[in-house]
């Protein structure tokens, strides 16, 4: 077999290049990529029936000779219909294909075929004799289809009772010999099913693009299957036996050739048990990672938090309470916390928050609220420093619109420990800041705070963290991660095979747009014994910390390592990564000029080892118990699930295109009582692409990928502009009405929100922007424009944002799909009060790919991976615990790192 399994398609003669380059818009490089282009169906042609047996409207397989096949033009000559029969023993049937009229060169006549499809009835045809058998063909009285009976109106002459509309088709090879020794038997040598691709078997249908059919991509694959038996099963045996799983190349083999449904859902069961091992495997390791890292440990101060509690104007519910201690639990060890605090809009997450802060700043240390939006920043702030009015603690907001001489100030300040609690947006606290000594960082609605987010806020901090951190085995891994995703970047957009000047020129590209902090060509002074013996010019030096020396040779050995191991010696620099860009691939080596036999330093005060902040994300996004073990495996989750006593319902309608005029009378009138109303459209404005995706983008940053999928009747869908034109001109004239979406400036959405905030608008004319944690107790009225395009669980957080106060509160949902299905799915939302299970609904309903884009998450697409299937996914975590427990490295099982290798760098560089 001359084809490797890693063989790349551009390699593999007998596919052309138009067909390579549409096999790479599918992703498929390899052969491997092949493989893994699974089927999403398959057309059960697996019943091959004699002629003469032939039922109407079966879907079934016949054998036979072609005895007559001609291409007919029809009376409009706009379509082609190719017509052949084809006998075999028991009779004759007719195959009519359209517009393909190739296929009258294709299958000759006297040539043996096998078809597949529907049996259907001729039009106008009445009691027929079968030739063959001179039997008569009973033709039961259905209703034809018109789409069949084209052309039959067309005059067509078709003088069979019963034919196969647009089979699938395949040719036989011929036999001299009657098989079956019968006289009267046409030869032909049945192929065994293994060999039949398109007909007479399970045949699998697989996600096409243009120009590239399931028919070309089954011919593909059936030629290179032999090559599977090379694959290398990276699965540990002893996980198959106990989970009794098939080996990976016959799930291979029967996930595109499947000999029975059987076997097809047994391949389907080891290849999504393998997606959902490897998250485990990765999730549990990021987790054991993360663990051993040290903490501050935060001592619960029993009094101070019951003093908090007590001063409250309510009474914490009792998943607060719940949620709070095992939050405050998590801070008085030193392991550091990452924990998620999930619960839905109004659940009361703040305060819980508020109570961790509070420990925290109690300890004499800093803590950070990190939000996704200026506005909610603001609100947190806002918030936070009225739980905390009685309290001398310092707090600060920290966001864009500041003048930079006070925000210099305080940024000062922040360094200097002065002030405790910091709250801003995302992109500032994780740019600008350095913090003194940060304990505990709050993060809200962003669910996947990673490692490298988190080192970047203490990249800042004291002085002894950074050298003590030169012990832990990871030096610098944080940054080093950044470092490894831009190289990995580099190889994906210039590929491999260049000099090494021109990796140089690229990368360094790469550390702009990832704002790495690097100096280029950095001349590094070798220094032994107080004597300086050289100059080193290297190719960078990352935050004054990390050297980076390129190569682009076909191999490197221990002997470049050593030199550069000599300079970190002589230069105070802890660590080096040598990488080559060889002409197969990239490598990357770190050279450690080690330190760690220095003795160990723990003894001394906690305060000068490597501390990292405890994390608490929060989010109101519901996510599904399978998708929190799958997407969240290494979090802890705490969970709101209880809502404050005495919230009111808020009355939900679905409201019909033709009563949109009563619910502007409605509005109207809540609007002249002094109450305000929000109006959410899709899309910022009509038809463009590219806001298209910036929207998407903007939905995203909140946590919820409601508006995803195709481009179809863009146009129609509601945008902001044209919405808050037309209600403010022609429908409410009269009433203030303003617009929000996140293209606007950050000042502009300040004073909208503050203007909504005093009562200033009557109406807010909004994208999904106010999606989030927005607090407008006076708002009474949600309405919401194209509200199929949204995720139930996103549209019950905007629903949310009304019955925040004391009066009755309504959420009127607009849509003009007529489909039967969105209306089902709505509907959901006039019974359901509860997000989990609105989540759920929306996790089977649209499948995960809608739901949570899986991308959002760093993950690569979980092709095969069911998750819905609770089932597998714990029996997926419990083997990656089980194995991890035995040999956290998986040292003992080369394969399987190798594989997990393979599938992070999918992770990182998505
Ligand atoms: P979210 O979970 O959406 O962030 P918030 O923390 O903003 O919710 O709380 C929503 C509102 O409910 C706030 O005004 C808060 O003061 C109030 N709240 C929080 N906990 C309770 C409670 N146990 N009882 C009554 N009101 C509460
Ligand atoms: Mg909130």
């Amino acid at each position: 077999m001359p084809f490797s399994i890693d063989t790349p398609i551009k390699n593999i003669p007998r596919i052309s290049l138009v067909y390579q380059k549409r096999l790479m818009k599918l992703g498929v490089k390899t052969l491997q990529d092949l493989f893994y282009h699974f089927p999403f169906r398959y057309d059960d042609f697996s019943k091959i029936t004699a002629i003469g047996d032939l039922k109407l409207n079966e879907v079934a397989t016949v054998q036979g000779k072609i005895i007559e096949i001609k291409n007919i033009r029809t009376w409009r000559k706009k379509m082609f219909i190719t017509e052949a029969y084809v006998e075999d023993s028991s009779g004759t049937i007719k195959a009519v294909w359209f517009n393909q009229p190739y296929l009258a060169d294709t299958l000759k006549k006297d040539s043996f075929v096998s078809l597949s499809g529907k049996v259907n009835p001729v039009r106008g045809s009445q009691k027929l004799k079968n030739p063959a058998n001179n039997k008569s063909l009973s033709l039961p009285n259905t209703k034809t289809n018109p789409s069949e009976i084209i052309v039959a109106s067309n005059r067509v002459n078709f003088d069979k009772a019963l034919y196969l509309s647009n089979p699938a088709y395949e040719k036989l090879i011929a036999n001299s010999k009657s098989p079956i020794g019968n006289q009267n038997a046409i030869s032909y040598r049945p192929l065994a099913t293994s060999l039949l691709r398109h007909t007479g078997r399970l045949v699998p249908v697989y996600p096409e693009t243009t120009g590239l059919s399931s028919r070309y991509l089954r011919y593909l694959i059936q030629i290179f299957l032999p090559t599977l038996a090379q694959i290398k099963d990276w699965l540990p045996p002893e996980i198959k036996k106990f989970q009794r799983l098939l080996d990976l190349n016959s799930a291979l083999k029967q996930i595109h050739f499947p000999v029975s449904d059987k076997a097809a859902a047994a391949a389907k069961r080891r290849l999504a048990f393998d997606e959902l091992f490897l998250i485990q495997v990765f999730a549990l390791q990021q987790k054991i990672k993360w663990q051993k890292d040290r903490s501050l440990k935060i001592p619960f101060d029993q009094q101070l938090i019951k003093k908090f509690v007590d001063r409250l104007p309510f009474r914490l519910t009792n998943a607060q309470r719940q949620a709070a201690w095992e939050i405050i639990r998590d801070l008085n060890k030193t392991r550091p916390m990452n924990r998620l605090l999930e619960g839905d809009v109004g659940s009361g997450k703040t305060v819980v928050a508020a109570m961790a802060a509070l420990s925290v700043v109690n300890h004499g240390w800093q803590v950070t609220f990190m939000a996704p939006t200026e506005i909610l920043a603001r609100q947190h702030f806002k918030t936070i420093s009225e739980l905390f009015a009685d309290y001398n603690i310092k707090i600060t907001l920290l966001i864009g619109g500041e003048k930079s001489s006070v925000k210099k100030e305080i940024i000062k300040q922040i360094a200097k420990g002065e002030i405790q609690i910091i709250i801003g947006t995302h992109a500032l606290i994780q740019k600008g800041v350095k913090f003194k000594n940060l304990a505990l960082v709050v993060v809200d609605e962003q669910h996947r705070f990673g490692v490298n987010q988190r080192a970047t806020l203490i990249r800042g901090q004291t002085q002894e963290n950074s050298q003590t951190a030169a012990e832990n085995p990871l030096l610098y891994e944080d940054i080093t991660y950044e470092i490894r995703k831009c190289i990995f970047a580099v190889r994906k957009n210039i590929g491999l095979g260049h000099k090494e000047n021109i990796y140089q020129k690229a990368l360094e590209q790469e550390f702009l747009n990832s704002d790495i902090n690097f100096e280029k060509e950095k001349q590094i002074n070798i220094i032994y014994n107080n004597k300086k013996i050289g100059v080193y010019q290297t190719d960078f030096v990352v935050e004054d910390k990390i050297i980076i020396e390129l190569k682009a040779l076909p191999f490197i050995d221990n002997t470049e390592k050593r030199q550069i191991w000599t300079y970190l010696k002589g230069s105070g620099y802890k660590l080096a990564l040598l990488v080559n860009f060889s002409s197969k691939d990239v490598e990357i080596r770190r050279i450690v000029y080690d330190t760690a036999r220095l003795p160990r330093h723990s003894a001394s005060s906690p305060l000068k080892s490597a501390l990292v902040p405890h994390l608490l994300s929060m989010t109101a996004t519901p996510i599904p118990r399978t998708l929190a073990l799958t997407l969240y495996g290494d979090l802890d989750i705490s969970l709101l699930n209880e809502m404050p006593a005495g919230r009111q319902e808020i009355i939900t309608r679905i409201v019909a295109p033709d009563r949109r005029q009563k619910a502007y009378e409605f509005i109207r009138q809540q609007v002249k009582t002094g109450r305000q109303v929000f109006v959410i459209c899709p899309r910022i404005e009509i038809a463009n692409t590219h806001e298209y995706e910036h929207e998407y983008h903007e939905s995203q940053i909140t946590g919820i990928c409601g508006i995803r999928g195709s481009f179809v009747n863009i146009r129609d869908v509601k945008a902001v502009k044209e919405e808050y034109q037309k209600l403010s001109e022609k429908i409410f004239p009269d009433l203030k009405i303003a617009m929000l979406h996140g293209k606007m400036k950050s000042k502009e959405k300040e004073k909208i929100m503050q203007d909504l905030k005093i009562g200033k608008t009557g109406i807010l004319v909004s994208t999904s922007v106010v999606e989030v944690g927005i607090d407008i107790p006076n708002a009474t009225v949600m309405m919401i424009e194209g509200a199929e395009r949204f995720g139930l669980a996103q549209l019950h957080q905007f629903r949310g944002r009304v019955g925040r106060g004391e009066y009755q509160s309504y959420c009127l949902l607009f849509t003009d799909s007529a489909s039967h299905q969105t209306h089902a799915r709505l509907k959901a939302l006039l019974t359901c009060k509860n997000g989990f299970e609105l989540a759920e609904k929306d996790l089977a309903i649209r499948g995960p790919g809608e739901f949570f884009g899986t991308r959002q998450w760093g993950l690569p697409d979980l092709s095969m991976a069911s998750l819905t299937n609770m089932e597998l996914i714990k029996e997926a975590r419990q083997e990656a615990i089980k194995i991890l427990k035995k040999d956290y490295q998986l040292k003992n099982y080369p394969a399987l790192q190798e594989k997990l290798k393979k599938f992070q760098s999918q992770i990182h560089l998505e």
